[in-house]
């Protein structure tokens, strides 16, 4: 059993078979995953809540729960509109998580000014609505400016709420990996944790105590090896957990099971068939 803790399935990319592609995962063993729910902006962050609508509670689908936030990227965005909006939707029942929201120095598709303001804006939301975040940070190039700005504003503004987080995707060191266990943070990995260049990815699994950890996606971006360069899909979860368990001479299956339960515990769900929040 594994649970993807972080998938965009609703662009156009799986307009055609996406039915086919969560079906996919469920032969798999992929037995729920969370939607993210950014879409093209704040206008459309309601995407993944209309997929778990959808989708969920459905023998053959994975079970599915939603999120919902403005990505750094369309951080220029954000506006007062769209953060009522946001508290709405953040209501619904399927929602579990803000996110994902944080920095990201590497496309600089906002500037970085109002990317930490609408970041800030995002976790006072979030707290509003009790719900714990998700979160993006890329640096630019052989720096590590956006991990120094990310940690030092989640240390001032969400680590006393105690409703938590999870670093998504991550490629940070060692070193910002502690300090977000520090704080209480999940970190989750992703497919690129099995590209060559990846070591210090590598490093932090090896440190990340077991119950502390989750596996993801990002679909459909980063297809693990050996679908690297394929669009991705939920189902390649366990070449992640399978390369996590490679480097803590665990099986996979057990990577699947312990970072699935990290899952229900971290969120507060009750991991049967009832797919409601407790
Ligand atoms: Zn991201
Ligand atoms: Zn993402």
């Amino acid at each position: 059993m594994f649970i993807d803790s972080h998938a965009h399935l609703e662009g156009k990319r799986y307009d055609a078979d996406r039915a086919e592609v969560l079906a996919r995962a469920k032969q798999n063993g992929i037995e729920a995953y969370l939607a993210i729910g950014n879409g093209e902006g704040p206008a459309t962050a309601d995407c993944a809540i209309h997929l778990a609508e959808k989708y969920d509670g459905q023998a053959e689908y994975p079970r599915i729960w939603a999120s919902i936030g403005i990505h750094p990227h369309e951080a220029s965005l954000a506006d007062e509109a769209a953060d009522a909006q946001m508290l709405q939707w953040a209501r619904h029942p399927k929602v579990i998580a803000w996110g994902e929201i944080g920095l990201d120095y590497f496309y600089d598709h906002s500037p970085r000014e109002i990317q930490k303001t609408v970041f800030l804006r995002q976790m006072e939301l979030a707290q509003a609505a009790k719900l714990p975040i998700i979160i993006h940070c890329r640096p630019s190039d052989n720096s590590e400016n956006a991990w120094e700005d990310c940690l030092a504003l989640i240390q001032e503004h969400w680590s006393a709420s105690g409703f938590g987080g999870i670093l998504h995707c991550f490629t940070g060191s060692v070193d910002h990996a502690r300090r977000a266990l520090d704080m209480g943070f999940m970190i989750s990995f992703a497919g690129n944790i099995t590209f060559p260049k990846a070591q210090p990815i590598r490093d932090a699994a090896q440190m990340v105590p077991l119950d502390r950890m989750l596996i993801e996606t990002d679909s459909p971006y980063l297809a693990p090896i050996p679908h690297r360069g394929q669009r991705n899909e939920p189902a390649f979860v366990k070449e992640v957990a399978r390369k996590i368990g490679e480097l803590r001479g665990v099986p996979a299956e057990e990577i699947g099971t312990q970072t699935a339960q990290n899952f229900y515990k971290f969120f507060g769900l009750a991991p049967d068939a009832s797919n409601t929040a407790v």
